[in-house]
């Protein structure tokens, strides 16, 4: 036996073998496009039977044979076409139309016995080629599009098309070159047996070469998975899961539908868009939640009439669904899809459940977090109040102490001799104490009020530079110098009083942290439509770590001791607010021992606002 010749065995039991097993596939699973995969491999198979009984001498070359061997060629270009359509859509005329022109030629091949006409066997290639053109055009654009298994699957099958145009090349030119015969049916047949196995691994891939397809994709997704819980929301999880199995199973989108329990649905967003689906509604994802099983799908529109409209819109022909389910716990469904059924096998079925119980992993480990988030929320707001209280309590005990005191006082001193002259001093000192513990219970209070609900009252024309100097008067500045420097009123739409309490909560602590005799500036400018504002004293500073919580809640700077300068931490939460609130900003800059600035920018009116105020 010659190399050729063995060439041209191994590839005649090979397509023999292929042959067997499409069978049998299709027997297992007789969908349409198994049926035509053993369809196409019947062909070269009747080929080879046709070839060995010529070896044999059963069949005697003639114009029949060869009518039929014709035939047969345009029946395999024929079939891989439907397969085409199987795989990636064809217009609607092309299959039927070569399905006419193929009946036409094949009774022609059979009409005109060999040596042919001329425009007869021009038309027989121009059909094969052209044909053959378009289909490995097809293929290569949709392995171009497609990812995971279906790529290399449609790679695959892109090769063997390719093999097949050499092969009719190389056959062709056998017959027009006979002295280069046998080296050109070498080639013909390494071609051959090249697209044999091509199309094999692409149509009918064993089960191991599937699983090792998918598994890049696979193992990228299983590693990336441990990370989704941290994502910013459930959305963002749902949809990096569904990207996910969508690439793992090799098809173009895959879907997840979260169980909202009371609503008793399942909620989808598609395209950006929320899609409830009723338990009892007539669609595979609720089949396959309510029954909590695996579900192939072949033909969604045949086997859920009702699903007609959105298996359209959503181009789900085949479909997979498995139920996301965490122990007793029914998370959702997920669903993976695709315009054809093709690219699916029955035991992807195993992969989307896996893929599933990851995303039950995924969505738990979710919900867990968000569970601690909360309870720490709570105990935040329990310790919040725990500080808040504590906070209260301590700093209204202070003048209320020295209030009863001093009454008590006044009260002994007026029962042991109620003659004596009033002491205004002992009054003076009880009002100065009620003042002070009516301003603290207000603070109290705005401070628990601006979490809550908005702080202002109705705003008007407020020029801040006035306000600066007016609560500079306010203040009894005997002991600090207190400088305004402006080039012009600045008027904004406020809250009077609010922005009166920023500014008295600034220089207040522009004075209470400030030393004896130190200067107090307030520079007021204006730039862009607004104010800026910026109070600087030369007291202690605010050392580097406190100064980013200094806007916090009840926060006081570690220099800020609690004996020398009293204070609740309170003041510049409520003055952030104030500002925040008038679309403002506020910020801090300061120099331990030196002194420090706040600045403040607040959006100034323009004059038809300030008209119409
Ligand atoms: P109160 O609630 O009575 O205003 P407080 O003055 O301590 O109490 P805030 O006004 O909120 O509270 O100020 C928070 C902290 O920021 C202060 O405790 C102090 O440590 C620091 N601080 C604020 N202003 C100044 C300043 N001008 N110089 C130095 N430290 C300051
Ligand atoms: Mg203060």
């Amino acid at each position: 036996m010659t190399a050729d010749q063995l060439i041209q065995y191994l590839t005649w039991a090979v397509f023999v073998a292929i042959f067997v097993l499409a069978v049998i596939r299709a027997i297992r699973q007789p969908q349409r496009t198994n049926i035509s995969i053993a369809l196409f491999f019947s062909v070269p198979t009747l080929i080879i039977a046709i070839g060995v009984a010529a070896l044999f001498g059963f069949v005697r070359p003639g114009p029949i044979p060869n009518a039929i061997s014709t035939t047969l060629i345009l029946v395999m270009i024929y079939l891989l076409l439907r397969l085409v359509d199987d795989f990636s859509g064809t217009p609607l005329w092309l299959v039927p139309g070569a399905g006419i022109l193929l009946l036409l030629l094949s009774v022609s091949a059979f009409i005109y016995a060999p040596p042919r006409p001329v425009l007869f066997t021009v038309l027989i290639l121009s059909y094969l080629l052209g044909l053959l053109f378009y289909i490995t055009v097809v293929f290569v654009r949709a392995s171009q599009r497609a990812g995971g298994v279906t790529r290399r699957r449609l790679v695959c099958i892109a090769v063997g098309c390719v093999m097949l145009c050499l092969l009719f090349i190389t056959s062709t030119l056998g017959q027009l070159f006979p002295q280069h015969r046998d080296w050109l049916l070498t080639l013909t047949d390494t071609f051959s047996l090249t697209a044999a196995v091509s199309y094999y691994l692409g149509f009918t891939p064993p089960r191991s070469l599937r699983r090792a397809w998918q598994e890049p994709e696979l193992r990228a997704f299983l590693s990336r998975a441990a990370q989704l819980p941290r994502l910013p929301d459930t959305a963002s999880i749902v949809h990096e899961l569904e990207r996910g199995a969508a690439t793992s199973v090799g098809a173009p989108r895959a879907s997840i539908g979260l169980w909202d329990a009371a609503q008793q649905q399942l909620h989808f967003t598609v395209n950006g868009e929320l899609v409830k689906r009723d338990l009892d509604e007539d669609s595979p994802a609720s089949q396959a939640f309510r029954l909590q099983q695996m579900l192939f799908v072949t033909d969604v529109i045949k086997a859920y009439p009702a699903r007609v409209q959105s298996s359209h819109v959503y181009e789900a022909k085949a479909m997979l669904a498995a139920p996301i389910t965490a122990a007793e716990r029914r998370l959702g469904v997920l669903t993976v899809y695709s315009p054809y059924t093709s690219i699916f096998a029955e035991d992807d079925l195993a992969l989307v459940q896996l893929l599933a119980d990851q995303a039950a992993v995924v969505l738990e480990s979710r919900a867990l977090i968000d569970e601690a988030a909360r309870v720490q929320a709570r105990e935040e707001m329990i310790r919040l109040k725990d500080d808040f209280l504590s906070a209260a309590a301590h700093d209204l005990k202070t003048p209320l102490t020295t209030l009863i005191m001093k009454a008590q006082q006044l009260d002994r001193r007026a029962e042991r001799n109620p003659e004596a002259p009033v002491d205004r001093n002992g009054l003076k000192m009880m009002v100065q104490e009620a003042d002070r513990l009516k301003r603290l219970v207000l603070e109290l209070l705005d401070a628990a009020r601006a979490e809550q609900t908005t702080l202002l009252g109705p705003r008007t024309a407020v020029d801040l530079v006035g306000l600066a100097r007016l609560v500079g008067e306010r203040y009894q500045l005997d002991h600090h110098q207190y400088l305004v420097n402006a080039s012009g009123p600045l008027i904004g739409l406020y809250d009077d009083l609010r922005i009166q309490q920023l500014f008295e909560n600034l220089v207040e602590n522009a004075i209470k942290y400030g030393p004896t005799g130190g200067v107090i500036r307030v520079e007021l400018t204006s730039a862009q439509g607004q104010a800026q504002i910026k109070i600087h004293d030369q007291g202690i500073g605010i050392p580097g770590v406190d100064l980013e919580h200094i806007f916090d809640r009840f926060y006081r700077a570690g220099n800020a001791d609690d004996r020398r300068y009293a204070g609740m931490g309170l003041g510049l939460f409520i003055c952030r607010s104030i500002v925040e609130q008038h679309e403002g900003q506020i910020s801090v800059t300061s120099q331990l021992g030196q002194g420090t600035t706040f600045q403040v920018t607040l959006p100034l009116a323009v004059v038809a606002e300030v008209a119409n105020a």
